[in-house]
């Protein structure tokens, strides 16, 4: 009797544990994740406005904590001169105090050397380097090529495991119905397994130069598997701390203010091209990224994008003459098959 009376009371302790745990991830965040040797200032550690918790004390932890201070309305700074050169990121561990319970979190701050030279490598750099879109190997070519991003796109397993894949199915297998044990044996043509998006961002954040552009897919299962997909993709980026690498795209407007609502730091940009770059600007967005033919419509779409502080972002451009009218009207980005020409073009 005793004997089952302590067996119950452990497994209370284990479910109770189990679900503290689950209940516990932070609510906070910070909102900029990068610091440079000209800015000091990280950025505001925030609380997410959705759990309605106030903050109460935070204080820092680990071997950073001598770097780094907290300013009254919880501003994160680097004491002058206190970062060795060198150094590509720190680990920042916050010990917070909230009106909803107490949370120890990292935080991973990230040397600001990325690039700025507006090329996006669509799908990575594949077409003329011989490798499979959507590969980890076009992934890396655009990090030795020295773009400023490299997109790339996420779907969902029935298993709830993200993939990188462009369309819903991959070699007639559909990723949404399928399990992850199937779809990990798969092989791209350049003799890669079907990359997870795990292995995907770890093989992206061992570098400072180059962002992650991710594009949420919309799911062929609906709306419902879409938000699912996102929360995944967001908790995924959040565990492997890489907040600072990367931006999300999606032409699904709910799944971009899904992000929004998740991660109010995330820079994120439309694709679909109906929407007005003022309603963008009203609703937070980082900025959009439209079809060349979307902006052929609505040629005053890039000026009234940069008088509403919006990003412009334009794919799939490919052509010379193309890319050279873009630079002319200074969009932010060009997402292009041919990396190699765009970077000719801006003279590297
Ligand atoms: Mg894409």
């Amino acid at each position: 009797m005793a004997k089952c009376i302590l067996i119950i009371l452990f497994q209370m302790s284990f479910f109770m544990l189990k679900g503290l745990g689950q209940n516990n991830k932070t609510p906070l965040y910070l909102t900029n994740y990068t610091y440079s040797n000209s800015q000091n200032d990280i950025g505001y550690i925030r609380i997410n406005p959705a759990t309605s918790a106030q903050i109460k004390t935070i204080k820092i932890r680990g071997e950073y904590s001598k770097v780094l201070t907290i300013s009254k309305d919880y501003k994160l700074s680097i004491g002058k001169g206190k970062v060795q050169p060198g150094i590509k990121q720190m680990d920042v561990v916050l010990d917070i105090k909230t009106s909803k319970g107490n949370f120890k979190d990292t935080f991973r701050i990230v040397n600001n050397e990325f690039i700025r030279n507006k090329v996006v490598a669509h799908r990575g750099a594949w077409k003329n380097t011989g490798v499979t879109e959507n590969s980890i190997a076009a992934l890396k070519n655009a990090i030795a090529m020295g773009c400023e991003g490299s997109e790339f796109d996420v779907h969902m397993s029935s298993d709830s495991v993200l993939f990188i894949h462009h369309d819903p199915g991959v070699q007639g297998v559909s990723i949404a119905k399928s399990t992850s044990a199937v779809l990990r044996d798969i092989k791209l043509s350049n003799g890669e397994r079907l990359p997870t998006l795990e292995d995907y961002l770890k093989a992206g954040i061992g570098q400072n130069k180059t962002k992650l552009i991710l594009e949420i897919k919309m799911s062929e299962l609906g709306k419902a598997s879409s938000i699912a997909l996102t929360n995944k993709v967001v908790q995924l980026v959040e565990k492997l701390h890489a907040q600072a690498w990367v931006d999300y795209i999606s032409f699904d407007y709910d799944v971009c203010k899904e992000v929004m609502k998740l991660a109010p730091y995330a820079k994120v940009a439309y694709l679909n091209g109906d929407k007005a770059p003022a309603e963008l600007a009203q609703n937070n967005f980082f900025g959009f990224d439209y079809h060349f033919n979307v902006l052929q419509k609505n040629p005053t779409w890039i000026k009234e994008a940069q008088q509403n502080k919006l990003t412009v972002n334009v794919w799939t451009v490919n052509d010379k003459a193309m890319m050279e009218r873009l630079l002319q009207e200074n969009v932010d980005f060009i997402t292009t098959n041919e990396p190699e020409l765009l970077l000719t073009l801006i003279g590297k």
